[in-house]
């Protein structure tokens, strides 16, 4: 079977693997789609931590094809969208309900062979079936939109609030979407891109600007400043205009994933006076049923992104056409 391995060269190449047989707990699925995020961008440069060698992807959803020993609640046929994070249940911080933030967290398609294959073998409790007609387009949003899900209920956005957001990638619009219905009352996206801020525009954004204009529109629209930012842009450039944009007792919410060892310089004295609320928002603990339920109700619109799919042999192009910005989302399907 063909899949994407990330080898410790930090280069990605295609390669045959032997076909997979379910161990105890496991089940074996053929992938339909698997999304190419900005994270993998990240572990093929080196930027973002991994463990090689391993088959990347972490945004995919297949068919059930087999399934291991003691596996009880899952059958063949069956179509599931796969929760990458393994959290190992007993550490102090799976104790306490925080299992994203597991001492032993790991991932599929990070630590474990991922999506980005023809099949994939993984733990029968990372496994969440779709409902039935549940839109094939949409199978491999899972993933991001349970962690942006997380990242709205950590932005507490209150109904009337004036968000912004920086990027108008996949991130940004599933935030976009997710905050309208949250019941913010204006919505501002900023994003250099022209045809990313249209399609903003079209999903409901109150206006979308350029950076260069991320001051001016925040002035026009609110009285002193946005009442929440949530960064999704994941450059320090944006992290330092998120805190600019926030109103005195704001929010400002680092979603988006800066390279590892950059920092930025923050005035403590600004953060006092302004009372300012800083948070992170870290993958998806206990939010990917939800993240079903919302792409289900189509209350987040994935048809209106630009997405480029490619075969297993072209995830080069794949990478290469993300990371130059000519699509929202890369998408691997092993059967094109
Ligand atoms: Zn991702
Ligand atoms: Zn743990």
């Amino acid at each position: 079977m063909k899949a994407a391995l990330f080898t410790q060269s930090g280069t990605v190449n295609v390669v045959d693997r032997p076909e997979k047989h379910p161990g105890p707990g496991e089940i074996v699925i053929a992938v339909e789609s698997c999304g190419v995020c900005g994270t993998d961008l990240h572990i093929v440069e080196g930027t973002s931590r991994s463990t090689p060698p391993v088959v990347l992807g972490h945004e995919f959803a297949g068919v059930i094809e087999s399934i291991g020993p003691g596996v009880t609640d899952l059958h063949p046929g069956q179509r599931i969208a796969a929760d990458p994070n393994i959290s190992c249940g007993t550490c102090s911080y799976c104790r306490r309900g925080l299992v994203h933030l597991c001492a032993r967290l790991r991932a599929l398609g990070v630590d474990i062979d991922g999506g980005m294959a023809e099949r994939c073998v993984l733990p029968a409790a990372q496994a969440h079936v779709l409902p039935r007609g549940f839109p094939v387009d949409a199978a491999p949003f899972v993933e991001p939109v349970s962690c942006a899900v997380h990242g709205i209920d950590r932005a507490g956005i209150k109904t009337g609030d004036t968000v912004v957001i920086t990027g108008g990638g996949t991130i940004g619009l599933i935030m976009l979407q997710l905050s309208r219905h949250a019941g913010a009352s204006q919505t501002i996206v900023v994003e250099p891109l022209g045809w990313k801020r249209e399609i903003a525009q079209r999903l409901g954004a109150t206006i979308a600007v350029d950076g260069t204009k991320a001051k001016e529109a925040v002035r026009d629209l609110t009285v002193d400043g946005a009442d929440v930012v949530i960064e999704c842009a994941g450059s320090t450039t944006a992290v330092d205009m998120a805190l600019e944009l926030a109103r005195r007792g704001g929010t400002v919410e680092v979603f988006g994933v800066c390279r590892s060892g950059q920092s930025v310089s923050v005035e403590p004295h600004s953060l006092f006076f302004r009372e300012l609320t800083v948070v992170g928002s870290y993958v998806n603990p206990h939010t990917f049923a939800r993240a079903i339920e919302i792409l289900a109700a189509g209350i987040i619109r994935v048809d209106a992104f630009r997405v480029s799919r490619f075969s297993i042999d072209n995830v080069h192009n794949a990478f290469s056409v993300l990371r130059d910005g000519g699509t929202h989302k890369s998408m691997i399907v092993p059967a094109s």
